[in-house]
């Protein structure tokens, strides 16, 4: 199936791992050209760099601090300079601790919002001017921002205040021909999922209708179908990929 995707520019931050990692990946296979983020310089990204060089298109892995301002000013800057404009942004690079509210410090508070929310706002932003015409925006958000969990009230609000900046940006975009979405994912396979212990895993697959974790996969397919024109006419919307929990 042809998703209009092949030839388009894709800037996907926190590419070298995870769930963005196999986002990149879709997207250079549709024939996407990616600019991928990433903190820092890992044996996961030179992995993903190799993986990329075999599929073929001009892409770019980019290492930049998302938790500071500079690091997204940096990111996009290296995007429109290889990909000379960009149809695609997936805000995907996102950072999570566990810390009772009692003993939660301001400076993990500012951390965890910052490099979930502030970044993705400077990324957009910075952004604007190298847009093409029907580009699309896709927010990693969380499932765990619709309910709360003990320990996550840092990193739960900076996702569902992706989902407000997400909704007020697709109406102040859309005129533009800008779609902005958010992928809500349940728990993933990923390193940022790996610290479960077996109890919490069964509890997690229990918990999911399919009875299952997900994958990177499964989130990556639903990247796929927000930048791609299968999607043409949804703005503004949160997509659950949680397996049905
Ligand atoms: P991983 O921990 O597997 O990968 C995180 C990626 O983000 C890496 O590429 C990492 O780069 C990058 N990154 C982290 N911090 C920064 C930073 N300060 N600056 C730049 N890049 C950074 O994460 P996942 O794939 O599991 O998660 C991806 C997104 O999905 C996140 O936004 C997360 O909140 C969300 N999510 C994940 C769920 C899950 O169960 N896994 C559930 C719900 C939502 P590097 O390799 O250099 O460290």
């Amino acid at each position: 199936m042809d998703l209009g995707l092949t030839g388009k520019r894709a800037l996907v931050t926190g590419g070298s791992r995870g769930i963005g990692r196999a986002a990149v990946l879709a997207l250079a296979r549709e024939g996407v050209h990616v600019v991928a983020g990433h903190r820092q310089h890992s044996e996961a990204a030179a992995g993903l760099e190799r993986d990329l060089k075999a599929l073929g298109g001009n892409h770019r892995l980019v290492a930049a601090d998302l938790s500071t301002p500079e690091g997204a000013a940096e990111l996009v800057a290296a995007a429109g300079e290889t990909l000379g404009g960009i149809d695609i942004i997936v805000n995907n690079a996102g950072a999570m601790s566990q810390v009772p509210y009692a003993q939660l410090e301001q400076g993990e508070w500012d951390r965890l919002i910052f490099t979930n929310l502030t970044a993705v706002h400077l990324i957009v932003q910075h952004a604007l001017p190298l847009l093409g015409e029907g580009a699309a925006i896709v927010n990693i958000g969380s499932g765990l921002a619709m309910v709360g969990m003990p320990g996550r009230a840092h990193y739960t609000a900076s996702k569902a205040g992706l989902v407000g900046l997400s909704r007020s940006l697709a109406k102040e975009l859309g005129r533009k021909g800008v779609r902005v979405n958010v992928i809500a994912p349940g728990i993933i396979e990923t390193d940022l999922a790996g610290h479960l212990d077996p109890a919490a895993r069964a509890r997690y697959e229990s918990l999911a209708a399919l009875g299952r974790l997900g994958r990177p996969e499964d989130i990556a397919n639903a990247v796929l179908f927000f930048a791609g024109s299968l999607s043409g006419f949804v703005s503004g919307a949160t997509l659950p990929a949680d397996g049905g929990i």
